[in-house]
């Protein structure tokens, strides 16, 4: 009889023993549970109607958000683009006061 995980015989052991020793067992359990979250993952099919509607209510998002940006960018632009102005003004007056 060998030890399912590692290969080495299973010495002094039940006649039903699958494993060697106790981090074979563990290493058993570890794998079953890996692989049951692989087989999950396998369930999952990409082009499903559910994984499409994510996707484009993604794409939609990210648009959205885009464009409030875009939006906040201009604004900002604008706002220290008249500021900028008023200084630049402001610093004519004092270099060059209007007598
Ligand atoms: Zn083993």
């Amino acid at each position: 009889m060998e030890c399912e995980v590692c290969g080495k015989p299973i010495v002094n052991k039940r006649p039903d023993s699958k494993y060697c020793s106790a981090t074979c067992i563990n290493k058993a359990k570890r794998m079953r549970a890996k692989k049951i979250e692989l087989d999950e993952l396998d369930g999952i099919e990409i082009d499903s109607p559910e994984i499409l509607q994510i996707a484009s209510n993604a794409s939609t998002e990210l648009r959205t958000i885009k464009r409030e940006h875009f939006e906040t960018i201009s604004n900002l632009r604008t706002e220290y683009r008249d500021k900028i102005s008023d200084l630049k003004e402001l610093n004519l007056q004092q270099e060059f006061p209007i007598q």
